[in-house]
């Protein structure tokens, strides 16, 4: 049987669906809530997208964003509240960088700007961001129709509506599958492609053997090696988490995740040296869309005459900020024409 779900109308407001509680969703939700009536459809369970935490049992290990920078004004001023509240510290850790098996340097991360991440865990932000927003979680939603107003379908077959405007801010090549066609801007954001990643996320009964509590890595099949449980406000418990590189994972996304989970810990040791076989608990994670593969800022998607709008981090060049920055450019278009 189809059902029809309806939100609260006041009459004087617009209604507008939102795809995706991630930063972008949560900053277009909370930037719109004095001017519209806004509702939120998000497939997870949780909020955050990527800017995620995965526990298991005492272990929590932040598998997606690892820490972002504060670079504009606007993302300042939207995020100082929380800085404030202590939802959001600075992390300050050692750093390494190698090039191959090579350490090419060591002084990155001692100067210039501050690297923040969400307390006690990534997904924190997010989550924090989201009270009082109307979130239907676990709604993937599956279909956009627009008859007088947009009416949306979800993966169970129900119906969602009615809404004046829908606003996207899921990955590109999932809002390609997603949206109509018919929309003005749909031949570019079907142009646009994302790369995957592999998060190896290790937990310890003791503190593991680590040099530096961050290291990048270029030209090798691991990114990034980060002493999860070292950013502020973690239990007291010790976690490391690895990503692989973009092509590893373009590569072996098919892969058995024992298989990979394996490979990438060896090539840990190889390339710097640290032993972390005494994990007592491993997983794996493939993000299919971590990335963008270009880092050019995109226009901003709005067809006015189908109330549609595409936002999300793809579009301002990837990264945490430039999730909120697509959202924030959106909101700012949106608003004159509300
Ligand atoms: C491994 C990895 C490492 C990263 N490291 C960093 C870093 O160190 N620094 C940094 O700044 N950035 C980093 N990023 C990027 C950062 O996480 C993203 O830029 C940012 O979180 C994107 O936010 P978003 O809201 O645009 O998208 P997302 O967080 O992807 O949110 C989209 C949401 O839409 C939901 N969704 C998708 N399809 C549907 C549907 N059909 N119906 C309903 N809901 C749907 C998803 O579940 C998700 O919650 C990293 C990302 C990954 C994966």
């Amino acid at each position: 049987m189809i059902t029809m779900t309806t939100t609260p109308t006041n009459n004087t407001f617009p209604k507008i669906a939102v795809i995706g509680a991630g930063l972008s969703g949560i900053t277009v939700a909370r930037s719109l809530e004095n001017d519209a009536e806004v509702t939120i459809f998000e497939k997870s369970r949780g909020v955050g997208g990527r800017m995620a935490t995965r526990r298991n049992g005492p272990h929590a290990f932040d598998h997606g964003a690892q820490y972002f920078t504060i670079r504009s004004q606007e993302f300042k001023a939207f995020i100082q509240p929380l800085i404030e509240s202590g939802i959001i510290a600075p992390w300050e850790a050692q750093h390494a960088q190698y090039d191959g098996s090579q350490i090419v340097d060591t002084d990155r991360w001692k100067t210039g700007e501050s690297r923040y991440v969400g307390v006690p865990g990534m997904n924190s932000v997010v989550k924090h961001l989201s009270n009082g927003i109307t979130i239907l979680r676990n709604t993937r939603i599956t279909s956009l129709t627009k008859e007088e107003k947009w009416i949306l379908k979800d993966e169970q077959d129900q119906r969602h509506g009615e809404f004046d405007w829908v606003i996207s801010t899921i990955p590109a090549p999932q809002a390609k599958l997603l949206l109509p066609p018919t929309a003005s801007y749909y031949a570019d954001i079907a142009a646009v492609s994302m790369r995957s990643c592999f998060a190896v996320m290790l937990g310890f009964a003791d503190p593991p053997p680590i040099t530096h509590q961050v290291i990048h890595i270029k030209n090798a099949d691991i990114s990034w090696i980060a002493l999860n449980s070292h950013k502020p406000g973690r239990a007291n418990t010790h976690t490391v988490v690895i990503h692989s590189s973009e092509e590893y994972a373009e590569a072996h996304s098919n892969a058995d995740h024992d298989k990979i989970s394996k490979h990438l810990c060896s090539e840990v040791q190889r390339i710097t040296g640290i032993a972390l076989d005494s994990a007592i608990h491993t997983a794996v994670h493939l993000w299919r869309y971590a990335n963008n593969a270009t880092r050019e800022p995109l226009p901003v998607f709005i067809d006015y005459d189908l109330q549609l709008a595409s936002c999300g981090d793809w579009c301002c060049g990837g990264r945490v900020e430039g999730a909120f920055t697509s959202s924030y450019r959106i909101v700012q278009e949106i608003n004159r024409v509300l």
